[in-house]
């Protein structure tokens, strides 16, 4: 089987990001929302079947870790409330996606965060999700304030109330921000790869991996700048005298494969130990074009894992064998939704 571990609803119908725009309209003007909209299940089935689904199917993957889309969180927008009811609307549709498309697609939730608001009431999201959708894990958003980052670090125990859920239930949280509303950053050029950089660095200079030893952490994105710069994160443990940056971070951080050409998987395979790598593409996401180098798609990441000198045996980990042990609740929603399936 092939997991690829990151991919968003970027298809959705058009009705429930219209639904959000009015709700954050309706929020500044001080007014209800208006009800959400009704969306069928044929409309679902198309938006999968057009887009997702039959990319799985040119690729050759099976299954999508499948969540809301990133940019469109926009935990930076509105307030607690906004927040609590869009991811709620959401999550509910991944989850519809999921029963649609009970062998392809599983879901993981987005959070009802807010700039500057304690995430305590993500906790209640993510238990109905986990426990209502059978969803295997979470995006976490390290800066709800979408470019500004004003929440404290990941390290903070702000945050703690998360990680205990997440221990709690053995899921992992993808760190993954969302638009940016600081015109100094674009949201998919260094947004996100800043994201992932700075989460990297901020759970590795932490006590988080010693209160929750057990946490788990996918850095997407390839994991932003850090492989690249693997030796300046072990010369600053090093100097920080907090160990040997392998022994600090490997059995808690993991790394996503959504590096959009073959150099960049190459590095990201010699770095990191192939124990720590997840198959992912982020299709159908930020960068949609062919690369006129090679005339497939730039986000077309098997490709690249296929040509990669490794055994089959150490392929078959990074799509598939990782994702089953890091997502601890993946097997089991995989048979359930297989049977609900038929
Ligand atoms: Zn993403």
């Amino acid at each position: 089987m092939i997991i690829d571990c990151h991919g968003h609803y970027t298809t959705a119908p058009r009705q429930h990001e219209g639904w959000r725009s009015q709700q954050i309209e309706a929020h500044a003007a001080g007014k209800p929302p208006p009800p959400r909209p009704a969306i069928t299940d044929d409309e679902i089935r198309q938006s999968i079947e057009g887009g997702q689904r039959k990319v799985q199917r040119e690729r050759g993957t099976d299954l999508t870790i499948f969540s809301p889309r990133a940019a469109g969180m926009g935990h930076h927008l509105g307030d607690a409330t906004t927040s609590e009811a869009w991811a709620a609307a959401c999550n509910e549709l991944i989850h519809r996606v999921c029963s649609l498309f009970p062998k392809n697609f599983v879901g993981v939730a987005m959070l009802p965060q807010s700039a500057r608001v304690a995430p305590t009431n993500c906790r209640r999201e993510i238990d109905r999700c986990v426990n209502e959708y059978g969803f295997v894990g979470i995006n976490l958003n390290p800066d709800p304030s979408g470019g500004h980052w004003q929440d404290p670090p990941l390290s903070d125990r702000y945050w703690y109330p998360i990680y205990e859920k997440m221990v709690e239930h053995d899921i992992p949280a993808m760190i993954h921000v969302s638009a940016s509303c600081n015109p100094t950053h674009h949201t998919t050029g260094s947004h996100y790869l800043n994201g992932d950089t700075a989460g990297f660095n901020q759970l590795m200079t932490s006590s988080v991996f010693k209160d929750f030893p057990t946490i788990k952490f996918i850095i997407p994105h390839g994991g932003g700048a850090v492989p690249y710069h693997w030796g300046r994160y072990r010369g600053l443990a090093q100097d920080a005298k907090l160990g040997l940056l392998s022994e600090l971070v490997l059995n808690n951080i993991f790394f996503d494969t959504c590096v959009y050409h073959l150099p960049g998987q190459e590095l990201l395979a010699k770095v990191i130990p192939v124990g720590n790598i997840l198959f992912a593409s982020e299709m159908i996401g930020a960068v949609r074009g062919i690369d006129p180098e090679t005339g497939h798609h730039y986000d077309d990441t098997k490709r690249y894992i296929d040509q990669l000198p490794l055994s089959a045996a150490d392929k078959a980990r990074i799509f598939e064998g990782n994702a089953r042990r890091v997502y601890a609740r993946l097997s089991r929603v995989i048979e359930q939704q297989a049977a609900t399936a038929g």
